[in-house]
């Protein structure tokens, strides 16, 4: 099954990787990180395509996608 990983210590919460995802699978954790950002989680990973398309969009190289 494809997912996704969020390197926590890299995420800024910007959110492109919500936006950019066709699945609706990703959204902010309710969560902070040591960094003091609300990193993305996988919500819903069940609906994962591993498409790579959050991976493309994140200005911090924060998410691996498993295929
Ligand atoms: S790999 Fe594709 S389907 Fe999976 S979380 Fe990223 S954008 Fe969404
Ligand atoms: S695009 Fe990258 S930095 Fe922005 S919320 Fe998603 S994982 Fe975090």
């Amino acid at each position: 099954m494809p997912k996704i990983e969020v390197d926590i210590k890299r995420c800024k919460g910007c959110e492109l990787c919500i936006v950019a995802c066709p699945e609706g699978v990703i959204a902010l954790s309710k969560t902070f990180a040591p960094s003091g950002y609300y990193p993305a989680m996988m919500a819903k990973p069940e609906a994962c395509t591993g498409c790579r398309q959050c991976a493309y969009v994140c200005p911090d190289v924060a998410i691996e996608v498993w295929k």
